[in-house]
């Protein structure tokens, strides 16, 4: 599926001068901007000007780098506008922030990743009123049937963390748009390889910590939708962004704009890479989940729905039946095999492994990670480019006998 090359708008928008002739942006470091006509204040303060119009007021509001690295994530999704965040969490939170009022509900996958979970679950039930539905988000019915005339939005991650379900986009979108409601896709697994405003999403959010900085260094995160919703994530009276203040350091989005003309190259290496592992372990008969494996649930809407120039992903999880096992196989992979580290994240060059249920969905109870089917020995691999093929398989072979596995 592809209604766009986000790949040729990039490349459009990457040809743009820094402040001296430099080849890449300057960063503007300022927190606070002069205005030559003061009549130009008032219309700062009043939304008459802003950035668009090169008009500039308070770091906390917009800065231009930081704004620039915003088109950039805007012409990566295929959306009008996009800005960014110092967190993944901070892009999540101020969308469900702008978009509820106390009493009002959101409906959202169950299978999400923990700090979602927790968001949703625990935190603004308790500080705001806002409470969530969770529901099996490939049961389209089902997301129907939570739907309330106080529902305000319909949550999702396009590939669901750890259990890498692939939402129906297109269908979600039609639902949420008969219902008179934004439908917010956390894209944070599949950039370029899904575009889900292309396929009907309002917003796509993301942790730019994850692959679309590659190395593991800095926490970042984005909205990305129409100019209208990043206006409002701005304003001075109730804008979230804006009142609460995740702001991005400009350094920080000076440094991730330099890597975004390689993402496309990064992703096609990390699904390669995974695609090789997942069959030769699907070949020896343990228990792998990938979208690029015939048999996942959901390979056939991954194939309409993906740009397959950038396959399936970087991630897959191993199923060994318990957390023992699974400790015993991340322990062996990292300390003897050098195959990759045992640390929670993913889209890093080299390979990153947990054990979901003890870590990065710990703050789901017991019965909900067993509903959204995340058992205690999922293990969850992020696979890295980083040496060869047969290195690394050879290096995970000889950590899989150790462990009793093959
Ligand atoms: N969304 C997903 C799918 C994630 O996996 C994570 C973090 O692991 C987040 C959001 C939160 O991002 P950040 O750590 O940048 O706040």
């Amino acid at each position: 599926m592809r209604g766009r090359n986000p790949i040729e708008d990039l490349a459009h928008l990457r040809h743009e001068f820094g402040e001296h002739g430099g080849v890449n942006m300057s960063i503007e470091t300022s927190s606070t901007f002069t205005v030559i006509d003061p009549e130009t204040m008032p219309d700062l303060f009043q939304g008459r000007a802003g950035p668009d119009r090169g008009c500039y007021l308070y770091g906390r509001h917009f800065n231009p780098t930081v704004y620039n690295l915003g088109r950039q994530m805007a012409a990566l999704e295929g959306t009008q506008a996009a800005y960014c965040t110092a967190s993944g969490m901070a892009a999540i939170s101020g969308v469900i922030m702008c978009l509820c009022n106390a009493g009002d509900e959101v409906v959202a996958s169950s299978a999400i990743y923990g700090g979602s979970y927790a968001l949703l679950h625990d935190f603004l039930p308790a500080k705001s009123g806002i409470t969530t539905h969770f529901v099996d988000i490939s049961d389209v019915d089902a997301v129907a049937n939570a739907i309330t005339d106080k529902t305000r939005l319909i949550f999702t991650e396009s590939i669901s963390n750890p259990t890498l379900r692939l939402a129906n986009i297109p269908r979600l979108s039609a639902l949420a748009k008969e219902s008179g409601i934004p439908l917010v896709v956390d894209n944070t697994f599949s950039p370029l390889i899904l575009s889900p405003a292309v396929l009907g999403a309002d917003i796509v959010v993301h942790s730019i910590t994850k692959y679309i900085s590659g190395a593991s260094d800095v926490i970042a995160g984005a909205i990305c939708g129409s100019e209208t919703f990043i206006g409002a994530l701005m304003d001075l009276h109730m804008g979230p962004l804006m009142l609460l203040g995740p702001t991005m350091d400009p350094n920080v989005a000076a440094g991730i704009s330099l890597r975004i003309p390689h993402l496309p190259l990064r992703m096609n290496a990390h699904s390669q890479r995974a695609l090789a592992i997942t069959a030769r372990l699907d070949e020896l008969g343990l228990k792998v989940t990938y979208p690029g494996l015939p048999h996942h649930p959901d390979h056939a809407l991954f194939e309409e729905l993906h740009c397959d120039e950038y396959g399936y992903g970087g991630v897959f999880t191993l199923d060994v039946g318990d957390e023992e096992t699974a400790n015993a196989l991340m322990s062996c992979l990292q300390n003897e095999q050098r195959f990759g580290y045992l640390a929670v994240s993913l889209g890093y060059f080299d390979t990153l492994m947990s054990c979901s249920g003890s870590s990065t969905s710990s703050e789901m109870s017991d019965e909900d990670k067993d509903s959204a089917g995340i058992s205690p020995g999922l293990l969850r691999i992020s696979i890295g480019y980083t040496g060869t093929l047969e290195q690394r398989w050879s290096q995970l072979q000889a950590a899989l006998r150790h462990t009793g596995l093959i």
